[in-house]
């Protein structure tokens, strides 16, 4: 295989359940952070301009405190600040490692990490500084997911790396049905028509529209991350 990435530009998309031990009260585990920020260096290594987008989903989702009451927009809110505090441990892991990072967050707090601004962003990238979007969108009613096709649009990345627990998407539930086939590569529409969950509505549309390929992989692996930038076949890729 050869050490020559595919891709230049990539936004990595980590959810915040990835952060937390299975089974654990703690809802971030140092050790998994310090796992993904490893996998993050050897990407790093190859030169590529990696953009990070996570999520908050360990600590807060407002969805589900508004199925339980809360007005959606607060808890919403309450759930992009949760991004950023996982963003700041990754930002803590990546500095152990020696690699240089800037946090930007779509709510500004000037005291914890830099605002969002796009030329910044890429001005980072372009000097080799690896960037942790934080707080979403900066609004209610989003994903982090839609967060990470948006900045990937926005910043021209030419991939998006969706970073799960399964090592791809497919054909039925693979927990639920031990004969569900995975899919190497499947094409939005056929995603749409067979009603794949392979992100929520808004994030998919932006990423379908805008022709950005997204491929699901599982971060357990070791090296998955590297190997998709690479090119090789891990996961499912998601394009035209
Ligand atoms: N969120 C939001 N707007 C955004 C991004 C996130 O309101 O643009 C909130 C939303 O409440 C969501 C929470 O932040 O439930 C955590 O994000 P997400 O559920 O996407 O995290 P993940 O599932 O990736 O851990």
């Amino acid at each position: 295989m050869s050490t020559n990435p595919r891709y230049k530009r990539v936004v990595l998309k980590v959810s915040g359940e990835a952060l937390r031990e299975p089974g654990s009260r703690d809802n971030i585990s140092p050790q998994i952070v310090q796992s993904i920020a490893s996998q993050i260096r050897e990407v790093k290594e190859l030169g590529v301009e990696l953009a990070i987008v996570i999520g908050g989903g360990n600590i807060w989702r407002g969805l589900s405190a508004s199925h339980r009451g809360m007005n959606r927009a607060t808890a919403d809110y309450m759930g992009m600040l949760a991004t950023v505090i996982n963003g700041l441990a990754l930002m803590s892991a990546l500095e152990d490692l020696g690699i240089s990072v800037r946090v930007q967050t779509a709510i500004e707090m000037n005291n914890v990490a830099e605002p969002f601004i796009l030329r910044r962003a890429t001005r980072h990238l372009e000097l080799g500084h690896v960037v942790i979007f934080v707080a979403g969108t900066g609004n209610p009613f989003f994903s982090t997911d839609t967060t990470a096709a948006l900045r990937a649009n926005e910043i021209g990345a030419e991939v998006i790396l969706k970073a799960t627990k399964v090592d791809g998407i497919y054909d039925r539930d693979p927990m639920l049905h031990k004969d569900a086939v995975r899919f190497d590569h499947i094409t939005y529409g056929e995603a749409l028509s067979r009603r794949l969950q392979v992100m929520d509505s808004t994030a998919f549309s932006l990423c379908m529209d805008n022709r950005m390929p997204i491929i699901v992989l599982d971060m357990n692996k070791p090296d998955n991350i590297r190997q998709a930038v690479l090119g090789a076949k891990v996961g499912t890729t998601v394009s035209d």
